[in-house]
């Protein structure tokens, strides 16, 4: 009777699997890695700050380990990969998360090509790599699930970062393209859109401090008395990376207190 319902209030819902978080170190990612890691999973941190990285892992003990992998360099995503699946035998989850703002630029005419093409190397070639590498393992594997973090600006048009969101509507583009590619080997690829979260990303991009960050999140947001936190995303991730979202693929799951969908000073 509803075996599959009455074990979920205290089963760990990741138990078994392998997942490599790219951008682990911190914010959304370092909070995912705590949370996959209290549902089982085995996680692996894939960051450039190697000392936020291992600090994380000490804190949260030896299921959770730290590799050095810039996510725009082949190599360094390609031996993260290999070396996971030569320790663990598997690979399960592949969250690509890693991100960076960039400058905020009033006008187009104001955003440098070199500005443009890191922000678009970091948050679009980034987990096109990740997928890549993941692809080569899961494909084989006949399972898997592919997580990409986009934004809010997938959805919408955030002004005046051109570069951000045009790599945020490319990553949905490229989950798509992969859910319809990769479903045939029982591969699932979603997408995670946040909104307003204070992490030193959105501190460094827009010179709000964190909780500066939270509070304007909150006001603007339709859902009114709810401060969107780095740990509200991790559990959009781990819904679906668990095998609850068996049957779910090529979502952009927004979570964005209702933000996107009407904005009120239109209305
Ligand atoms: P964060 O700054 O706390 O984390 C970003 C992480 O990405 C850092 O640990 C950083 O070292 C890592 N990173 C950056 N460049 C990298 C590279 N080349 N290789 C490997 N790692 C790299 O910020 P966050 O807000 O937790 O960002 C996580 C993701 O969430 C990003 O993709 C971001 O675009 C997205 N996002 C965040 C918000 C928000 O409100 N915070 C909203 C929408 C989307």
């Amino acid at each position: 009777m509803g075996s599959s319902l009455n074990h979920g209030l205290t089963a760990k819902r990741l138990e078994g699997k392998v997942a490599i978080i790219t951008g682990g170190a911190s914010g959304i990612g370092a909070s995912t890695a705590r949370l996959f890691h209290l549902h089982g999973a085995k996680v692996v941190i894939a960051d450039i700050q190697d000392e936020l990285g291992h600090a994380l892992c000490q804190d949260l003990g030896p299921e959770v380990t730290y590799a050095h992998c810039d996510v725009t360099n082949e190599d360094h995503v390609r031996s993260t990969v290999d070396r996971v699946v030569a320790k663990h035998g598997t690979l399960d989850i592949m969250f690509n998360n890693a991100g960076f703002l960039g400058k905020p630029a009033r006008t187009i005419l104001d955003v440098e090509k070199g500005d443009f093409e890191k922000v678009l190397s970091i948050n679009l070639v980034g987990p096109f790599l990740g997928a890549k590498h993941a692809a080569r393992v899961m494909v084989p594997a006949r399972k898997g699930s592919i997580l990409f973090t986009a934004s809010v600006a997938s959805a919408i048009c955030v002004t005046p970062i051109h570069a951000y969101t045009s790599s945020k509507h490319g990553v949905v583009g490229l989950a798509k393209s992969l859910g319809v590619e990769l479903g045939q080997f029982g591969i699932r690829v979603n997408c995670i859109s946040p909104y307003g979260v204070g992490t030193p990303l959105m501190k460094t991009g827009t010179g709000l401090e964190m909780d500066e960050v939270e509070e304007a999140a909150d006001r603007a947001a339709n859902l009114k008395g709810v401060v969107l936190k780095a740990e509200d995303i991790a559990h959009a991730a781990l819904y679906l990376a668990s095998d609850e979202a068996k049957y779910i693929s090529g979502l952009n799951l927004i979570v964005d207190g209702g933000y996107s969908t009407v904005n009120p000073s239109l209305g």
